[in-house]
C-alpha cells in the first residue's frame, strides 16, 4: 500500500491527491483521502485508481489544512469498498483518521479477543484492529493510547493517523515499510516514497525511524521512540521490486540498487548471447545492470501495454493468466534468429516467465536464458507484500532446474543471496521470502511459525 499525509497547508488535500497519483505504484484496487479542517473529518474513498475515483468535485468537499490518504493493494482481507482506506471513526478520543501499510501478523488473535468483547468490525482488513483498540484503550491522552495499542501488535505498518489537529507518523520497531518525512511551504509532508515528495516539489527531510512515532501538530513536530528497540530489518523486496527506482529508501536509492543486482547478476551467471531484455517494467533497470557488466546489447524485445495494471495486484487466478497475455508482446525483428537473455525481478509462480519463454520462441528466438535479479521466491511475505501460500510458490518445492524445465528455458539462474546483500550496501535487511527467516512469529492459514 501507499500512504501520504499533508499538515499545515490550505491545499493539503489536493496535495495528498498528487501524492498518491505519485504511489499508484503501491495499490490499484482502491483509494481514499480524509481531510480535517480543525472541527470535523470528511473522507472520500473509492475502488480503483487514484484518478478515476477523484473529481475535482469530490476533492474540493476535503476542505481542511491536514489530510491523509491510502492507494490500497490487498494482502489481508479482501478487493471490496469496505476495506478501503484511510478509515475514519468518531471514538472517546475524538474523530480519527488512519492510514496503513504493512501487515499485522497477530491479527487474527486480537481481532478474535476484540470481537468477544462485543467489537463490531465493518471491515475484514488488519488494519480496523488498530481503530478498536484505540476505541478501547482507557489511557485519556490520545497519543498514550495509540502507543498503549501499537504495543499489541506485531509485523508491520507504517502508519498515519490523523485527529481533527493532529498528525502522527509512525514506523514499527523493525521498519519493514518505509515512510519519509518532507516539508512544503508552510507544512509538513508523510509519504511512503520520495517519489511523492518530488511531485509536489516537496523537500525532502528525512526518513522516519523504525520505531520512531512524529507527532505533528500547532506546537510543531516532535519524535518519540516508544518501543523496545529491535534490529531494523527494512525489507529488501522494496529494492528489488515494490518501490519506485527514482524513490530514495532504506538509506540509499532504489535505481543504484536495482541496477547492481543486474550487474552482479551478470557477473554471477554469465551467457552467451545476442541480446539482452527486461521483463518490463519490473525488470528494466537491473538489465541495464547486466548489459553493462556484460557487454550484451540491450533491446527492448518484450513490450508492455501499459493500460493494464500488474497482473499480481489482481487477486483472483484466472486473471492473473489471463493478464500476461494482454500485458506483454515480443518484437519480432528484435528476437527472430537471436540468442535472447530476459532478465525478471522474480518469479512467484513461474507462469509469466513461462508464457514469456513461448512467446519469444514463437518470435524466433534460438534460445532464450532467463536471469532473476534476486534469489528465488521460497517462503510467503507476512509483512505487506503480496505472495501466494508456500506451495503455490514453486522455489519452495522446485529446484532452480526442475524451475528452468517449467518454464522451457534454455538457463535459468537467480542472484545469490550474498550477491543481493553486497547491491543494498545497508547492513541488515528483512529477506525472508528468501530465506524463511522472519523477523517476527506469524500465523496465517496454513503458513504459521510459532517462533
Ligand atoms: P509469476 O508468473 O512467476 O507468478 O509472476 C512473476 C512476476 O510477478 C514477475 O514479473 C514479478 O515482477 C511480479 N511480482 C513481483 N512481485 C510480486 C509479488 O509480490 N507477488 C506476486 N504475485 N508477483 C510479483
Ligand atoms: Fe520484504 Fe520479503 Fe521480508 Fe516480506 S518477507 S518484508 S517481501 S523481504
Ligand atoms: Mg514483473
Amino acid at each position: 500500500c501507499g500512504v501520504a499525509g499533508v499538515y499545515g497547508d490550505s491545499e493539503a488535500a489536493n496535495l495528498v491527491y498528487l501524492c498518491l497519483y505519485a504511489l499508484q505504484h503501491r495499490g490499484q484496487e482502491g483509494a481514499g483521502i480524509a481531510s480535517s479542517d480543525g472541527e470535523k473529518i470528511n473522507y472520500e474513498r473509492g475502488q480503483g485508481l487514484v484518478a478515476d475515483i477523484f473529481s475535482e468535485e469530490r476533492l474540493s468537499k476535503l476542505k481542511g489544512d491536514m489530510a491523509v490518504g491510502h492507494n490500497r493493494y490487498s494482502t489481508a482481507g479482501e478487493n471490496h469498498i469496505k476495506n478501503t482506506q484511510p478509515i475514519v471513526a468518531d471514538i472517546s478520543k475524538g474523530s480519527i483518521a488512519l492510514s496503513h501499510n504493512g501487515n499485522i501478523v497477530n491479527a487474527d488473535e486480537i481481532k478474535h479477543e476484540l470481537v468477544q468483547n462485543g467489537a463490531i468490525f465493518t471491515s475484514t482488513s488488519d488494519s480496523e484492529i488498530i481503530i478498536h483498540l484505540l476505541a478501547k484503550s482507557k489511557k485519556d491522552n490520545l497519543i498514550d493510547a495509540i502507543i498503549s495499542s501499537l504495543l499489541k501488535l506485531k509485523g508491520a505498518y507504517s502508519l498515519l493517523l490523523m485527529t481533527k489537529g493532529t498528525m502522527i507518523g509512525v514506523r514499527d520497531p523493525f521498519g519493514f515499510r518505509p515512510l519519509i518525512l518532507g516539508k512544503i511551504r508552510t507544512g509538513h509532508v508523510l509519504v511512503s516514497e520520495t517519489c511523492a515528495l518530488d511531485l509536489i516539489e516537496a523537500e525532502f527531510i528525512r526518513e522516519i525511524e523504525p520505531g520512531e512515532m512524529v507527532i505533528i501538530n500547532d506546537e510543531g513536530i516532535r519524535s518519540i521512540y516508544p518501543f523496545e528497540k529491535e534490529k531494523p530489518k527494512p525489507c529488501i523486496f522494496e529494492h528489488i521490486y515494490f518501490a519506485r527506482p527514482d524513490s530514495f529508501l532504506f538509506g540509499t536509492d532504489v535505481y543504484s540498487v536495482r541496477k547492481r543486482m543486474g550487474q552482479k547478476l551478470a557477473e554471477e551467471a554469465p551467457v552467451d548471447a545476442d541480446v539482452v531484455m527486461p521483463v518490463p517494467d519490473s525488470g528494466v533497470v537491473a538489465t541495464l545492470g547486466y548489459s553493462e557488466a556484460s557487454g550484451i546489447p540491450y533491446e527492448h524485445g518484450l513490450i508492455r501495454n501499459h493500460y493494464v495494471g500488474r497482473t499480481f495486484i489482481e487477486p483472483a487466478q484466472s486473471i492473473r493468466h489471463f493478464g500476461v497475455k494482454i500485458k506483454l508482446n515480443a518484437v519480432k525483428s528484435i528476437i527472430k534468429g537471436k540468442r535472447v537473455i530476459v532478465v525478471d525481478d522474480s518469479i512467484v509462480r513461474g507462469t509469466t516467465s513461462r508464457k514469456i519463454v513461448k512467446m519469444l520462441r514463437e518470435a524466433g528466438a534460438l534460445e532464450v536464458h532467463f536471469r532473476i535479479s534476486s534469489p528465488p521466491t521460497r517462503f510467503p511475505c507476512f509483512y505487506g507484500i503480496d505472495t501466494p501460500t508456500r506451495k503455490e510458490l514453486i522455489a519452495s518445492t522446485h529446484t532452480v532446474e526442475e524451475i528452468r524445465k517449467y518454464i522451457t528455458a534454455d538457463s535459468l539462474a537467480y542472484l545469490s543471496r550474498e550477491g543481493m546483500f553486497e547491491c543494498s550496501r545497508n547492513g541488515d535487511f528483512c529477506d525472508a521470502c528468501f530465506s524463511g527467516d522472519y523477523p517476527t512469529i506469524y500465523k496465517f492459514g496454513d503458513d504459521s511459525n510459532p517462533r
